[in-house]
């Protein structure tokens, strides 16, 4: 009907019936609500009536008629729908259509109500409008809405005419998308009429879409305004050399901000989790197909001979070296590493964990990691889930802190530290000043450490306090830390059982942005004193609240203001020489008190969502808990959300740009002891100390007669630390020429991780791997027999050191330097490429390379990896891909983890080139160096929604048993490959054998499923219990109320039939017609 000009004919029709000199009812009525649904469907329709004058002769109408409700009702419903065009609307508001609507809204009543709910659809409708919304800021409509609403929500107590206070409050949402309209509203008292209005609606459902609109318009109008710090620029300066020295950091004034903008667009995050538009896809075949040339003077890969000696040394050569890397004995590893102490019980003692260690590997060799495919390694309880409604103490019950019920197991701890005369603040965080005049300290610090170790006898596998202490000596940070964190020294045993994801409490994040609006609205009841600053000096209060630090490694927390009692605003440190990236946070907390619930507000967040709502919580070790025997980050806090707040960047950073957004991190946390010592991080921490103590512990522990491990030195970093490369294949069988050219034809594999400093996930992925891969697993055997892997654990020392979140310490993202990085500027991916592009060059380019990430929006683990044809495909490429040879062996890795791995799903992975990731380790290791099994393997902060892990968050088990089954990933990917050795066939099908079905089963499977399609586009996330607004924008009102004038009309009609038109009971209003 409409295409064949229904409308116009409709239009016209009423044109000509009203401008009769006695205009019929009888016919303009059902013209009218014919007009309105046909109107509804047609989306020219306020065109044609403007321009067939139907808009004017209906306002007249509408005038004429104010007494008589019946066709008033008719001419509001027909404007409305012409309305639905911009420029109608703003047409109508020019003749005058909003004072109009004025004197037909009442104040409450129980009579009209259907006239009532029609006028303020239209005059929302009309406020979309920005002329109109002017308009009705000059006229002082604000205060006559706000007015309204008071009246109708006092009267209405039944609750019987929520639409209309609805639509009345979406008026005046509209005119507080406009500056002038956020002033008109603050200067009405509008904030504290609506929270008082809503304050005592929250918990009750029937008012929902009433809350959810105050709240949208609460926070669009909460005064912006920049973040409390002095400069956006983070705390601590490093000056890269050859640069001249940056302009100090400005500081911020009020005049920098102004608050300007009636739009603000959320900020995508630049990074590998964000799915961008299909246009990012690289189209350009000859970008996708041709090889580039390297990157450098050939001559200058011959430095990384030295690297892969491997390659070239005969193993006499080795192994009479002097300053061997290699070791002979166990105890070697002692007088290495031993701070130089006489009298040292830990010598004894250190050689009695090594044989522990020694004992515990042999114990978990029993059971080989094939018999934990796909089942899980952790004993995965899935009746600890616990239903909603939890206390803060049950929770931190269930979540492994103490407070054991039964209380018979833990010793007091007060008497316990007293008795000792221990000072926990001094234990927590202990000093590593060596040489320096307070030697005397540091040594009061093994002291310490020593006796604690003494009194608390549990060990850590692979761990070791003193070696950590002597680690952390030689590590640089550009503040310069001094103290280390008590649980980075101490070690961390994963708890015993993984933890369930946290249900999301209905209405939470209503009630955080209610608690944040009332210190607006309140501001006298607000303490808002600085407690913790590293750019200002604060008052160190004798008042009990908390004491914050974060100057340690991987520390980050820049500033803390107290807000309320048990409330704490928290600013984490912008990226060194950044001004954004805070995401990651990590710092300790002293002086708690228990049984308190404390809210943490982390108020300066970049990215615009978060798996904290979705059932993550972030992780905290208490140290008396440590020293009560459980020394465990634990996931904890209850009340998370996450959402976008009232800050913004100052215009004077921004620079033109559009500003940054903020979001706020909340967390309740109520803490297991009080005057105890805890930590809180994003996600559980993994220092570099803690790396480069694995990796020499790792040495020590390996057989060297039968594994070749070797540690060196890639390069160093422009903070000065030295970027790790380790090499870890079987010894040749013995020095025959046979043997040792077996040795030298193993393929190569390639693992890197840690680009991005906050993804610690990445580095307890790696954990996995490494251990996996020195084990005496019979799979790690065979690995080792058959491949030769060059492994970078922390491609980015300095950012992990310094507490960013994903730069270097030049402020770039070091996985955006892969195409022509720097060896001056961006040593470890200068060298990291370097060293690939020496395999390559000498034929020994690696079967697969895969780069560890962590993922902060999606759950499991999951691969990118590269292809022209998906690309092309997804793309819609004109470019016929069918002449594009490709095969699909990228797909195998992939396929074959998603068979043995418990987290991994193969439904997230993706295979697309996208331009913005050109310059990433993954697409430039495949283009360049033509590595076609590229990856990126990705690992949630949060958990798994699938698999045997589903419905629970990661512990460290589950993220470094990924690492080991990536291992077993790659044999298996061997055994299916066409060039397969005879041999590892046997031997693999010997093992398997010997392992029944499991692994066989799987193997099958694997083989049997052919290729399938593109993978599925799943949604990341299950329906959260509550919409979760992340922009105050962001509204459910565009579509809905289209439909729902087609029923107020459907409904108009049933009702007329009963005769009582006029006069609606309370309820009537909200029920749907049969
Ligand atoms: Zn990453």
């Amino acid at each position: 009907m409409i295409s064949k000009g229904g409308s116009e004919a409709l239009l016209q029709t009423l044109v000509d019936t009203a401008r009769t000199a006695a205009p019929d009812y009888d016919i303009l009525l059902p013209l009218f609500r014919l007009l309105a649904k046909v109107g509804l469907r047609d989306k020219k329709f306020g065109q044609k009536a403007l321009e067939l004058e139907a808009l004017d002769v209906t306002l007249i109408l509408t005038r004429k008629n104010l007494s008589h409700s019946q066709n008033l009702l008719h001419c509001l419903w027909a404007l409305r729908v012409f309305a639905s065009s911009v420029t109608t609307g703003a047409m109508l508001g020019i003749n005058g259509a909003m004072e109009l609507l004025f004197k037909v809204i009442t104040p409450y009543t129980q009579k009209h109500t259907r006239v009532i709910r029609a006028a303020t659809d239209l005059l929302a409708a009309l406020l979309k409008s920005k002329s109109n919304s002017r308009r009705a800021v000059n006229r002082g409509y604000v205060t006559s809405l706000l007015r309204l609403h008071q009246d109708w929500h006092q009267h209405d107590t039944a609750g019987a005419y929520v639409p209309i206070r609805r639509v009345l409050l979406l008026c005046l949402k509209h005119i507080a998308a406009l500056r002038s309209g956020r002033e008109a509203f603050l200067a009405a008292q509008g904030m504290e009429i609506l929270f008082s209005t809503t304050q005592k609606c929250l918990d009750d459902k029937s008012l929902g879409p009433i809350v959810s609109v105050v709240l949208q318009i609460l926070r669009q109008c909460y005064p912006k305004c920049p973040l409390p710090l002095v400069t956006a620029s983070s705390a601590y300066v490093f000056p890269v050399p050859g640069t001249t020295t940056s302009e100090p950091p400005r500081v911020l004034t009020e005049e920098d901000f102004e608050d300007d903008g009636d739009e603000e667009e959320d900020k995508d995050a630049d990074s590998e989790d964000v799915k961008e538009e299909d246009d990012d896809l690289e189209t350009d075949v000859n970008k996708l197909s041709s090889r580039p040339a390297l990157d450098r003077p050939e001559e200058e890969l011959l430095q990384y001979e030295a690297m892969c000696l491997e390659l070239s040394c005969s193993f006499e050569e080795l192994e009479s070296k002097p300053g061997d890397d290699l070791n002979s004995g166990g105890t070697q590893y002692a007088n290495h590493h031993h701070i130089p102490t006489e009298a040292s019980p830990k010598q004894h003692c250190s050689n009695k964990d090594q044989n522990s260690w020694e004992q515990e590997r042999e114990d978990t060799v029993q059971t080989s990691l094939l018999s934990m495919v796909k089942k899980g390694r952790s004993p995965v309880q899935r009746a600890s889930k616990k239903g909603p409604g939890m206390r803060p103490c049950q929770n931190a019950q269930c979540s492994g802190l103490g407070m054991d019920s039964s209380g018979s197991e833990i010793p007091d701890i007060q008497a316990f530290l007293k008795e000792d005369a221990w000072d926990i603040d001094m234990i927590s965080c202990p000093a590593m000043n060596a040489s320096f005049p307070s030697f005397t300290k540091s040594r009061e610090t093994v002291e310490v450490i020593d006796k604690l170790l003494q009194t608390h006898p549990r060990h850590i596998p692979f761990h070791d306090p003193y070696l950590y202490l002597a680690k952390a000596r030689r590590t640089k940070s550009v503040a310069d830390f001094k103290m280390m964190a008590f649980p980075d020294l101490w070690g961390h045993c994963p708890p015993p059982s993984p933890q369930p994801l946290l249900e999301r409490k209905c209405g939470i994040q209503r009630i955080k942005i209610f608690e944040d609006v009332q210190r607006f609205i309140q501001p006298s009841d607000v303490i808002n004193q600085v407690v913790f600053s590293l750019d200002e000096p604060w008052q160190d209060t004798a008042s009990n609240c908390l004491r914050f630090s974060s100057k340690f490694e991987s520390g980050n927390l820049r500033k803390a203001i107290q807000v309320r009692e048990f409330e704490y605003d928290l600013l984490v440190n912008a990226d060194v020489n950044s001004t954004q990236h805070q995401q990651w946070f990590y710092f300790r907390v002293s002086r708690t008190r228990a049984a308190v619930p404390y809210r943490f507000n982390i108020i300066n967040c970049e990215k615009p969502n978060s798996q904290f709502n979705y059932g993550m919580q972030p992780t905290l070790y208490s140290v008396k808990e440590a020293l009560l025997g459980r020394p465990s980050w634990v996931r904890t806090g209850y009340e998370i959300c996450y959402y976008k707040n009232h800050y913004r960047q100052s215009a004077a950073v921004a620079g033109g740009a559009p500003r940054t957004c903020y979001y706020t991190l909340t967390f309740a946390v109520t803490f297991p002891h009080s005057e105890d010592v805890c930590y809180l991080a994003y996600h559980y921490p993994y220092t570099y100390t803690t790396l480069m103590t694995h990796l020499d512990i790792l040495e020590k522990s390996v057989n060297p007669k039968q594994v070749y491990f070797r540690q060196e030195v890639l390069c160093q970093t422009l903070g000065g630390n030295s970027c790790p490369l380790v090499t870890i294949t079987a010894m040749p069988e013995s020095d025959s020429t046979d043997h040792l050219e077996q040795f030298r034809q193993r393929p190569y594999q390639m693992i890197t991780a840690r680009v991005h400093p906050g993804e610690s996930n990445a580095s307890w992925v790696m954990k996995g791997t490494l251990e996996f891969l020195v084990s005496s697993d019979p799979v790690a055997r065979l690995l080792r027999e058959n491949f030769i892997f060059k492994i970078i654990p922390m491609l980015n020392p300095d950012g992990v050191i310094n507490g960013n979140h994903r730069c270097s310490l030049r402020g770039e993202d070091l996985n955006r330097q892969w195409l022509s990085p720097g060896a001056p500027l961006q040593p470890t991916i200068y060298h990291a490429k370097g060293l690939l592009s020496y395999l390559s060059s000498t034929g020994h380019s690696p079967v697969v390379f895969c780069d560890f990430h962590g993922h902060s929006q999606k759950k499991n683990v999951f691969l990118y990896g590269c292809s022209i044809k998906e690309t092309l495909w997804q793309a819609q490429s004109s470019v016929g891909s069918s002449a594009i040879l490709e095969d699909v062996s990228y797909r195998t890795l992939p396929k074959i983890l998603d068979k043995l791995a418990p987290a991994f799903t193969m439904s997230s992975c993706s295979f697309l080139v996208e331009k913005s990731r050109a310059s990433t380790a993954r697409v430039v290791v495949w283009r360049e160096l033509g590595v076609s099994r590229s990856y990126t393997m990705e690992s949630s902060y949060c958990g798994c929604n699938q698999g045997p892990y589903q419905g629970l968050q990661f512990g460290t088990r589950e993220l470094e048993e990924m690492g080991a089954m990536f291992c077993l990933g790659l044999l298996i990917l061997e055994l299916k490959s066409v060039t397969c050795s005879r041999q590892l066939l046997s031997r693999a099908v010997a093992l398997l054998n010997a392992e029944e079905d499991t692994l066989d089963l799987h193997l099958q499977r694997c083989s049997s499923s052919s290729s399938s399609g593109v993978p599925s586009e799943l949604d990341d996330e299950p329906p959260c219990m509550e919409e979760i607004e992340y922009s105050p924008d962001s509204s459910s009102d565009q579509e809905g109320s289209f439909s729902e004038l087609d029923r107020q009309i459907q409904e108009w009609a049933f009702h007329k039939d009963e005769g009582q038109e006029d006069e609606e009971g309370p309820g009537q209003g909200r029920k749907a017609t049969p």
